[in-house]
């Protein structure tokens, strides 16, 4: 016969495993609410789920949902008043959801590498007999005219422009891409294109594509095959995405950090642009500031944290905020823009350091006592990112950007893989620090 166990043994051991059970419930909660993985967020952002944030299979809002559920978790309110996280907007917008298809010579190219179509461009299906312009042509008004002539009056529908700039010279190039661009309302343009491919996004749209050929690829071919399709978005629907922490006591002062979440979004249906460094790291490091400040709020200051929309479309989504605040920009004592965190071996530039010098200095001092970073550089005012219309209309702002080695910028290698993250972590802290000084 099996003995009884002892009744007290039966109790402390179950006492035991609930304590146990709790405790791990416990530790496992904290640490899921805790520390926010910047690298993840950063990471998920650039996850092809998310379409390069763009303008095709809705990535940009697939993202602005995912920058609000985060807000949700870390506990973080939308702004007083509101009855969620977003400010919507609309603006017209130039897409890629189809098929991209270019061959030559019968090699099928390679998009994003061996070739980018102009963010403007528009559609065409078919064989491209193509005519040549180069700088001897722009010379002489009579060889152009001519061109124009052939493409416009006599071109049964395939007939294009092969742009080609070697031997112009640097006016001359202009010129030629300045032709290549119009030309394209009245003929599909390849262009031979001998620098770093940089795509942006574009509000309008030309009848014909432009596409950019990296001129190593090309070797006297008369024809092009193409499949280019575009989509012109006339009222593309996005959302700033907003959310902030109270003081500790009431008050009727904001600190703003904001980073763009959009990018460059897909060019065809197989290439996308992920935007790690731009601006996946900047809306990370914003997030994990959003959950250190939730932890730890500031006395005096409420601090509004704003994912923004559209910024690569034209700043659109923080000219929107200027231009309809939430909260009135005069009560913002300062705003820090994030946008390119993934680096940071050379350390950091300031835009707008040499405008409001004393918040500068600070910075600078900041950086010295803590040996945050390698160099805090200052720089003048400059329209390139969302602290701009923010400093016209006379807030006091920074926009800083990590620089390093990596020098992949709106192309398809600004991968998460390619991020070093060398300062992420300093980073997360200087800006903390600095903020808190106020
Ligand atoms: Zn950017």
């Amino acid at each position: 016969m099996k003995p009884l166990p002892n009744l007290w043994d039966m109790y402390i051991e179950s006492m035991l495993k609930s304590f146990l059970t709790c405790t791990a419930l416990v530790l496992s909660f904290s640490i899921g609410a805790q520390e926010l993985d910047g690298r993840k967020v950063t990471e998920t952002l650039c996850s092809p789920d998310f379409h390069g944030r763009g303008y095709v299979n809705g990535g940009d809002s697939i993202a602005a949902q995912y920058i609000a559920q985060q807000f949700e978790r870390l506990g973080l309110a939308p702004l007083p008043g509101q009855k969620n996280y977003f400010q919507e907007f609309n603006f017209p917008v130039n897409s890629f959801p189809g098929e991209m298809t270019v061959v030559l010579g019968g090699k099928t190219l390679v998009t994003g590498e061996d070739y980018i179509v102009a963010p403007n461009s528009g559609s065409f299906t078919g064989e491209v007999e193509l005519l040549r312009l180069d700088a001897a042509i722009v010379a002489s008004e009579d060889a152009l005219t001519s061109l124009v002539s052939e493409l416009r009056f006599d071109n049964p529908g395939n007939k294009g422009v092969l742009v080609i700039k070697e031997g112009a010279s640097d006016e001359q190039k202009k010129t030629l891409s300045g032709i290549a661009s119009e030309m394209a309302s009245i003929v599909p343009v390849v262009e031979l294109y001998d620098a770093k491919f940089t795509w942006s996004v574009s509000r309008e749209a030309k009848k014909y594509p432009h596409v950019l050929l990296r001129d190593s690829v090309y070797s006297d071919e008369p024809i092009v095959e193409m499949k280019i399709v575009n989509k012109f978005i006339s009222s593309h629907k996005a959302n700033n995405v907003i959310a902030y922490v109270p003081a500790k006591k009431r008050s009727k002062k904001y600190i703003f950090l904001t980073a763009h979440y959009d990018h460059l979004g897909r060019m065809g249906a197989d290439t996308y642009f992920p935007g790690a460094n731009d601006n996946a790291s900047g809306t990370a490091i914003m997030l994990r500031l959003a959950e250190a400040f939730k932890k730890n709020p500031m006395k005096k200051y409420n601090v509004v944290f704003i994912a923004f929309a559209g910024e690569e479309a034209g700043l659109l989504g923080s000219k929107y905020y200027v231009d309809h605040p939430i909260v009135g920009l005069n009560k913002i004592r300062f705003l820090m823009n994030t946008d390119i965190m993934g680096s940071g071996e050379e350390g950091i530039t300031v835009v707008n350091g040499s405008v409001f010098p004393e918040e500068f200095d600070s910075m600078v001092k900041i950086n010295e006592e803590k040996g945050y970073l390698k160099q805090v550089k200052v720089r003048g005012k400059a329209a390139n990112s969302d602290h701009y219309f923010f400093s016209e209309m006379g807030v006091p702002a920074f926009f800083i950007y990590t620089m390093g080695p990596n020098k992949n910028y709106h192309d398809i290698f600004d991968q998460y893989e390619n991020l070093s993250f060398a300062e992420f972590d300093d980073l997360t802290l200087f800006i903390q620090d600095f903020l808190r000084s106020f």
